[in-house]
Formats: structure tokens, sequence, C-alpha cells
């Protein structure tokens, strides 16, 4: 893997050589009210990765500060999905965990003169708030004494006052340029179920608010954040600065990572489970991290993926091309190459012996011997890809099997079709060729040469499979569907089934173990196969479509 380099990684080192800090502690704080996706990855493993170049820590902490929202089942995938990233964070916290700290910083703010209880009602707020272009008018309860403040604020904590009826906000300046600073909201009242905390807390903080001192309290030196938190870094210094955090934690920005014909939204990715667009948030269509998995992408290739494609304050759009490369990459050397038929063509070989199979030895991977040999069957019967076969040669370029023509069968002998043999409709049922025994594999035979390679599998040993093969989830904006939403830009079928047939000794595959099927593709075993149901979903294909 490749070593984590980007701009963060100067300022920690500069940090460390300056002394402002003596370790590195990071951490990813996800909100679990969705299931993580590729671009949460790129969070995970810049925070993981530049902790572990300094030897610091990285904590996970759940921001579970709004609670709407989130719930148990999110909180677990989690769990799940950093360790199959392969990481180990050094605590795991939750933000709802640290209220009642949180709750003292806000009556010390309060003490201060430094925030105060508002009975504006949100329109109001936004009325009072001002523009880009003009400063904000302070609120008519911004004068409140201290002593009225610190009752307020006990009273809405208490449960004294409906949702929406009072709010605590910091006193900070109407007329900043940065709306942020415009006096902002630090906690509101939410008479709610936490899916944590239970009915102790009515009243919540913001994010603004809550995430600051949480960095504080953890001791985080490096708090990073995607690059739309930006105008918001005034306000993450001025909660620190104002509440006697005895560790100062700063925020620095990236850019957000976007792929293309995928939506990285949690919003959009919970849209497509609730209407059933796609069969839950591991769909392999998905660019969940369980949804990679399950269509069979490797965390190796994900961290490779994020590592060289780098990190800046911009955000940045990657075509998912660069994503197969990787993984691609990846499998390359680690996988087994057998023979899976999709879309199967019955070929009988009329002059082979009627119930005779012999096994042909096979190289399980051609480019890396360590993964052994195996043997495939020959028979009389046999299946070949129906699109391997022509009945009239179309053109030169064609390097398959046409009548009167002879091609190899991988591992095995060169046959020739002599017959096609149709139903009423004139469709092709099966065809008849005729073996050439003196060709078999590595036997040197060179008096001929073949019109192509194609692969088979023998037919009374193959195990039926159903294949899954995907195409993007969303189609390309073009002129016609630039004004789209999303959903309208559904792919349709983005969802091919195959019913077709592997070798034998896939029986045994167990979901999650990795194939590259000749000259089909890369091919992983579904969560759901089983010895009685092989199932195989289409991780990408063998080459760049670039
Ligand atoms: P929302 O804003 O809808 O809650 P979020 O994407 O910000 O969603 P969080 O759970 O808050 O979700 O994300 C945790 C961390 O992952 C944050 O630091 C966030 O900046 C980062 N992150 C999320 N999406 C991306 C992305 N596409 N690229 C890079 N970082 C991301
Ligand atoms: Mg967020």
């Amino acid at each position: 893997m490749k070593e984590i380099s980007n701009f963060i990684k100067t300022i920690m080192e500069k940090d460390l050589k300056d002394g402002k800090v003596n370790e590195i502690i990071t951490r990813f704080p996800p909100e679990p009210n969705a299931y993580l996706h590729i671009g949460h990855a790129r969070a995970i493993i810049t925070n993981f990765e530049l902790a572990k170049c300094f030897n610091g820590k990285t904590n996970l902490r759940f921001d579970d500060t709004n609670p709407v929202k989130e719930d148990q089942e999110f909180v677990d995938a989690i769990v799940e999905d950093l360790k199959w990233l392969g990481y180990t964070p050094n605590n795991v916290f939750y933000g709802s965990d640290y209220f009642e700290e949180t709750y003292e910083k806000a009556v010390l703010l309060i003490k201060k003169g430094l925030a105060f209880v508002c009975d504006l009602s949100q329109e109001e707020m936004t009325k009072y708030r001002g523009t880009l272009t003009e400063p904000g008018t302070p609120s008519p309860y911004r004068n409140r004494s201290i002593e009225e403040n610190l009752q307020l604020f006990a009273e809405m904590r208490a449960g004294k006052y409906k949702d929406g009826e009072k709010v605590l906000r910091a006193k900070i300046d109407m007329a900043s340029p940065n709306i942020n600073m415009r006096d902002p909201v630090l906690y509101r009242i939410i008479h709610t179920h936490h899916h944590r905390q239970g009915d102790k807390w009515c009243i919540f903080p913001m994010y603004d608010f809550a995430h600051p001192l949480q960095d504080a309290f953890e001791g985080i030196t490096h708090s990073l954040c995607s690059i739309e938190y930006d105008n918001h870094r005034p306000l993450y210094d001025w909660v620190v600065d104002n509440t006697e955090c005895e560790h100062i934690p700063h925020q620095y920005e990236f850019g957000r990572l976007n792929i293309t014909n995928t939506i990285m939204s949690k919003r959009y990715l919970k849209q497509l489970v609730d209407t059933k667009s796609v069969i839950g948030y591991d769909d392999p269509r998905m660019p969940t991290l369980v949804g990679l998995k399950r269509r069979g992408f490797t965390p190796e290739a994900i961290k490779n993926f994020i590592l060289e494609t780098g990190l800046s304050r911009v955000n940045s759009t990657t075509n998912s091309e660069m994503l197969e490369h990787f993984l691609r990459e990846d499998l390359k050397l680690k996988t087994v190459r057998p023979h899976a038929i999709l879309d199967p063509l019955k070929v009988v070989v009329t002059n082979y012996p009627e119930g005779q199979i012999e096994y042909l030895p096979c190289i399980n991977n051609s480019e890396n011997e360590e993964l052994g040999t195996r043997q495939i069957a020959f028979s009389k019967y046999l299946y070949i890809e129906r699109e391997d076969f022509l009945e009239e040669k179309p053109n030169k370029k064609w390097k398959r099997l046409s009548k009167d023509l002879e091609v190899r069968l991988m591992h095995a002998y060169f046959v020739k079709c002599n017959e096609v043999i149709k139903d009423e409709n004139g469709n092709i049922i099966e065809i008849h060729v005729t073996y050439d025994p003196n060709t078999k594999s590595g036997s040197g035979f060179n008096e001929r040469k073949p019109n192509g390679n194609i692969h088979f599998v023998e037919a009374t040993t193959a195990k039926k499979a159903t294949f899954n093969v995907f195409e993007p989830l969303i189609l390309d904006e073009t002129e016609e569907t630039k004004e789209l939403s999303f959903m309208e830009r559904l792919n349709k079928d983005s969802w091919k089934v195959f019913e077709g047939y592997v070798e034998s000794f896939l029986q045994d595959t167990k979901p999650f173990d990795k194939y590259q099927f000749v000259r089909n593709g890369y091919y992983q075993t579904d969560k759901d196969s089983t010895p009685e149901h092989l199932i195989f979903n289409k991780t990408c294909g063998l080459k760049s479509s670039f």
C-alpha cells in the first residue's frame, strides 16, 4: 500500500516539529443515521492512516447528538464497516455521552455573558439573521441578565418548554460577515427518545457547539472534516477558545470525494432503499461499503484508490473506472480463474465416446503459480457461451466458432463445427462438433492454427449457477437528462440475471470467495449463495471499458 501523503500530513509534521502537539490524535465522527459509503472511506482512511504515520491514535466517535434520525442499526453497521476496512479505533466514544459536560460548558458561557436564551421562533430568527450583504439585527432577548438566562436554561433542561419555544444562542456578532457567527444556536429543545440516552435529555446541543467540545474533551489534535465546514471554523475556534478547555483542537478541511455514475449523499441512498429501487443498503450496485463488499470490492483496493487519488481542499469527482482499476490490480494475482458459462449453448462432440469423461490439467492462475493447478473435465457434452458461436463467420475479425471452422477449447482440444441444430422457429438449440485427439492441449501440436480460443464447461459435471451482472445505477447526465432528478435517471437495466454453469469444483464456494471467470470478468460468490443454489455477483470486467 502506498504511504499516505497530503497537505494535512505536512501540517502534522510541522506541528510535531514545532512542539505545538506531542502526538497526533484524530477521530472519525460519523452520524449514525445511515450506512457508510465510499466517500466516508476517504475520511476514515485519511484519519487512520495519518495517525498511523506518526504512531498516533484515532477514535471512532458516533456523532449522535441529533436524536431524530439515529439508530442502533447504523451504529452496528459502522463498527462492522471499520472492521472490514481493517481499522481498529483506539477508543469508541459517543457524542451523547458528553451531554453533561457539554451542558456545563453552555452554563459557563452563560456565566461569562457569552450565551443567552432566545424566544424568537425559527422564522423570526431567520429574518433577524440578515443576509450575505446585510448585517443581522440583534435578538430582543439578547440582553437578558445572566441570572435569568441561567434559570431559563435550567428550565429548558427540566422540560418546562415545548419544542421550538426557546433556544440557547451564543452571543457573538450579529454584524459578522460570516453568518455562522451571528449568534448561532447552541441548544434546541427536542422532546424525543434518544437511541442511547433514552429520555434523559430534552435539550440537544447543535453540531457546531458539540463537535469542537467533543474534540477538546478527547484531546483530538487535528479535527478533519469536509470542506463545507470551512466557514464554520471561526465558530469552532470561538467555542474552544471561550469554554476554558484543557486541550485546544484545530479543525482542517478536505474536499469531498464524488464518483461518476453514483450518488453519494446519505439522503439519496436512503431514498433508493425506501422506494425499493435497490434490495437494501448492501445491494451490490450501491456505493455503500456493505454494497461494495457484497459486489466483491476489497479493502485493499479501496485504500489504494483513496491514497492514490490523493487529497486536496477542493471537492473532486473521480471516474468509477479508477476504483475498478485498483480492484483489478488487487485481484489479478489473488484469484483462481475458473470457467463459467453465463449464457449456455449446448455442444455435442459427435466423435467422442459416450459415457467417457477425461480430466485435463490446468493452471489456476497463469500469472501466479502459487495458486496451484486443477483438472478440467471434458466429454461428449459441453457448454460454450452462446455469443462464442455464429452460424456464419461474420468477418475476418471473428476469432470464435462458426460452422466449418475450428477453434481451440481452452485446456482441451481443437473442435470443428459440422452441424447446427435448430428448433421450429429457427433458434439454435445445439451444435455438433468433432474433436481432433492430436490437438490435446500441451501436446505441442502446431500443424494448424485454430480460429480462436474459447472456454467451455463439461455439461454432465457442471453446476448450475445464477450470475448477477450489474451496470451503473444512475445513468450519465446528458443534455436531455440534465434537468431530471436522480430518481428519474435510474438505470432500469442495471441488474441482469443469467442462468448458466460453472465447473464442478465451485460447488464448495463460500460467500465472498472471489474468482476471475475466464473471459467473463471478476466475480464474487454472493452472501446468499448455497451449494444447492450457487449465486455469483459480477464485480467488474477484466479490462477497463475506457
Ligand atoms: P450528512 O451531512 O448527510 O449527515 P455526511 O456525509 O456529512 O452526511 P457524516 O456521518 O457526518 O455524514 O460523515 C462522517 C465524516 O465523513 C465527516 O467528517 C464527513 O465530512 C466525511 N464524509 C462524508 N462524505 C464524504 C465524502 N463524500 N468525501 C469525503 N468525506 C466525506
Ligand atoms: Mg455530517
